[in-house]
C-alpha cells in the first residue's frame, strides 16, 4: 500500500491569554511572583486545548511572553528606557519598543525557559518562537551610546540570539521560529529595499553560525503584523519582500497568505524565488479575520498552494500569532482554537486528495 501523504502543519505561536491573567498582569505587572500559578494554569490549559485541536505540533501559546513577542527577552533590563522604536498600526495605534541606554547588552529572559515548561506538559512536539536579531537591533539609538559602539552591540546581540536558539534546539524544540515581522515593515519604511537587506544581512550573520542540519530546524516568520485586528504593513507588495526574504539561510519559511488579496499572485512570486532546500509553510487561516474558516476553505487553499509549491516543500500554518501582544483581547481563545482546528483538518483533507487516497 502507498504511504499516506502528510503535509506538515505548524502554528505560529501566540494564543490569547486568559482574561484573568491579563487582568492580573495589568494590576501587578508581569514579574510579580504571585502570578506564577496563573501563568502555570494558562500554559497547562493552552497546551491541553492545543492538543485537542489535533495539531501535530503545538506551542505554549506564548503565555509567558507577558509583554509581547518582540521585547520578551529584554523586558525588565535596567539599561533600557520606554521611548524606543515605534510600530505604527493602520488602526491608528502604535506599539513601542524599549531603547537601550547603555552597554553591555544582554537578554534578561531566554525563550528556552518557556520551552522547559511547555515540554513538561506537552504530549506532542513543541515549537518555540524567538525574536529576530534585526528586530532587537532597533533598540540601539540612532545617535549612538557613549563607550558602547554599535558594532559591539551587534556582536553582543548576535551572541545572545545564538545562545537562545541553541538552547531551544538542544532542549528539543521541534522548530525554532525567528519572528521577522519587521521585514515587511522595513519595505514600507524604506521602499528602496536597503533597510530590508540590512535586516536580512544581520539575520544571516546569526544563521551562518548554525550547521545545515540545524538550519533545517530553524524557520523565519513573515507577516504584515497582527495586533488589535490591525496590521502595520499589509499594503506592502510581497514582490518587494519575498525575493530578498528567500536570501535568508533558514530552512523553513512561515508566510502569511490567507489574508492576502491576491493569493495566486503571491504563490507565483514564491514559486519563482524559493530555493530547493527551503520548506514553505503558507498561512491558511487569518487570525485578524473574525470569521472562523471551515476545513473545506482551508482544503481549497492548500490545493491552490500545491499548484505552485512542490509537495515535498509545502506546509501550512496560521497567518500570524493570535495575540502577539499579551493584552490584545480582540480574538478569543475559543476562536483561536477553532481556527487552528480548521487548519489541521483542512490540511489533512488536502493531503488525502493530493496523495490520491
Ligand atoms: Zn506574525
Amino acid at each position: 500500500m502507498k504511504k499516506a501523504l502528510t503535509i506538515p502543519t505548524e502554528p505560529i505561536g501566540s494564543i490569547p491569554r486568559p482574561p484573568e491573567l491579563i487582568d492580573a498582569i495589568a494590576k501587578r505587572g508581569g514579574n510579580d511572583p504571585s502570578l506564577e500559578p496563573l501563568f502555570d494554569d494558562a500554559i497547562r490549559d493552552t497546551i491541553d486545548r492545543f492538543e485537542a485541536t489535533g495539531s501535530p505540533v503545538i506551542s505554549d501559546g506564548e503565555q509567558r511572553k507577558y509583554h509581547n513577542f518582540w521585547t520578551y527577552s529584554v523586558q525588565g533590563l535596567a539599561n533600557t528606557a520606554a521611548d524606543g522604536f515605534k510600530i505604527p498600526f493602520v488602526a491608528g495605534h502604535t506599539r513601542r519598543m524599549l531603547r537601550l541606554t547603555g552597554g553591555p547588552f544582554h537578554y534578561k529572559n531566554y525563550a528556552d525557559s518557556y520551552l522547559d515548561l511547555a515540554l513538561r506538559y506537552a504530549h506532542v512536539p513543541v515549537k518555540q518562537a524567538v525574536i529576530s536579531p534585526s528586530a532587537l537591533s532597533l533598540m540601539y539609538p540612532p545617535d549612538g551610546i557613549p563607550d558602547y559602539p554599535r558594532d559591539q552591540f551587534i556582536d553582543d546581540l548576535l551572541s545572545e540570539h545564538e545562545t537562545e536558539v541553541r538552547a531551544c534546539l538542544r532542549k528539543g524544540a521541534h522548530k525554532v521560529q525567528i519572528d521577522f515581522t519587521e521585514g515587511r515593515l522595513a519595505s514600507k519604511i524604506d521602499s528602496s529595499g536597503v533597510l530590508l537587506q540590512s535586516f536580512i544581512d544581520l539575520n544571516n550573520l546569526a544563521l551562518a553560525r548554525f550547521s545545515a542540519a540545524e538550519l533545517q530546524r530553524i524557520g523565519v516568520h513573515t507577516c504584515p503584523g497582527g495586533d488589535l485586528d490591525s496590521t502595520h504593513s499589509a499594503d506592502v507588495d510581497y514582490a518587494e519582500l519575498l525575493p530578498q526574504l528567500f536570501g535568508l539561510m533558514a530552512g523553513n519559511f512561515y508566510i502569511a497568505l490567507a489574508g492576502e488579496r491576491d493569493r495566486v499572485r503571491v504563490l507565483k512570486i514564491i514559486r519563482e524565488h524559493m530555493r530547493a532546500d527551503q520548506r514553505i509553510f503558507v498561512g491558511v487561516v487569518a487570525p485578524i479575520d473574525k470569521r472562523v474558516e471551515t476545513a473545506e476553505q482551508v482544503k481549497d487553499r492548500v490545493l491552490e498552494a500545491a499548484q505552485y509549491i512542490p509537495l515535498e516543500q509545502l506546509g501550512t500554518t496560521d497567518d500570524c500569532g493570535f495575540s502577539p501582544f499579551c493584552d490584545d483581547t480582540s480574538t478569543t481563545r475559543e476562536t483561536a482554537f477553532a481556527k487552528i482546528r480548521a487548519r489541521v483538518q483542512g490540511t489533512a483533507l488536502a493531503a488525502k486528495i493530493l496523495g490520491g487516497h
